[in-house]
């Protein structure tokens, strides 16, 4: 079974998780550090012939085309997070999430890829709350999401929604397929197993372990990993103890586990996997923006 490999392209600056030490207003001032994963994820995927979806900041793609170009012609699929990873609900409801696709997709489409299909909100932060996102995707012509987290979270999540493949019907009638991130049920919960803390904490054997049983009930999965997760030399920030520890926990481990994965299963894109599951998106008129 092919299961779907994404990378969130932005920089180690713009997580959450570090939010309270890098104000958006800084973001100029600190030295980029995207190339130093990027480097190693291509290279990677490039020993072992796979391919991926690369979750673009519209930020990121602005500043650094030619990583964008470098992606699409290796074959990895293009697809939006976003332009400079805002949590939806900070988003000035449906038509500041308008806003900030256009000038992501244009930023995309300026470096040399094709219009994103694909959409995953920063954070994870599609909840019930900002359900209202799915009608502005529509609009704008995505054709599926992974910002959805089956889980049960303090900030995001929503932990009864389907965690395999299915289909949201936006307000106008569009159909949107939902793919989230892999989660593993356990103790009648969902664990997020598809990447993050999880993938670098837990021993390789536990997500191969999550990969095959998600495979026996039929169901491919998303792994989910950061350009900042292959970069062991990132600056270190102060920021409370727990998120210091969740952010720079065996960052020297994701390639090493990386490769591991990629020499023993299958990997493609998201738009790939979906394929091979029957879901595939005929051509559709879009907006011009
Ligand atoms: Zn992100």
């Amino acid at each position: 079974m092919l299961h779907a490999l994404s990378f969130d392209v932005e920089e180690y600056f713009q997580v959450a998780n570090l939010r309270g030490h890098f104000a958006r207003g800084d973001w100029e001032t600190v030295a980029p550090r995207i190339d130093v994963g990027m480097n190693a994820i291509l290279a990677a995927l490039d020993r072992h012939h796979a391919q991926a979806t690369f979750f673009f900041l519209g930020w990121i793609a602005e500043r650094h085309p030619e990583l964008v170009r470098r992606c699409v012609d290796a074959g990895h699929e293009i697809a939006s997070h976003g332009y400079e990873h805002s949590f939806l609900q900070d988003l000035d409801g449906p038509a500041g999430l308008d806003r900030d696709l256009a000038r992501t997709e244009a930023a995309l489409v300026a470096a040399g890829a094709p219009r994103p299909i694909g959409f995953r909100a920063s954070t994870f932060t599609l909840t019930r709350a900002t359900w209202w996102a799915f009608d502005v995707l529509a609009r704008r012509g995505y054709r599926y999401d992974s910002s959805v987290h089956p889980v049960r979270h303090p900030v995001y999540g929503v932990p009864d929604f389907e965690p395999g493949i299915s289909t949201v019907r936006a307000a106008d009638g569009t159909e949107i397929v939902e793919f989230p991130v892999a989660t593993w049920p356990f103790l009648g919960r969902n664990l997020p197993v598809g990447g993050g803390g999880y993938f670098r904490l837990l021993p390789v054997r536990v997500t191969e372990a999550a990969l095959a049983g998600l495979e026996k009930r039929g169901r491919p999965s998303v792994l989910y990993l950061h350009p900042w997760e292959f970069d062991p030399a990132q600056p270190r920030c102060p920021a409370p103890a727990l998120k210091r520890w969740r952010h720079y926990l065996n960052l020297d481990r994701t390639l090493p586990r990386l490769e591991h994965l990629l020499a023993r299963h299958r990997f493609g894109t998201m738009r790939a996997v979906l394929a091979e599951q029957g879901r595939t998106f005929e051509e559709r008129v879009l907006p011009r923006y």
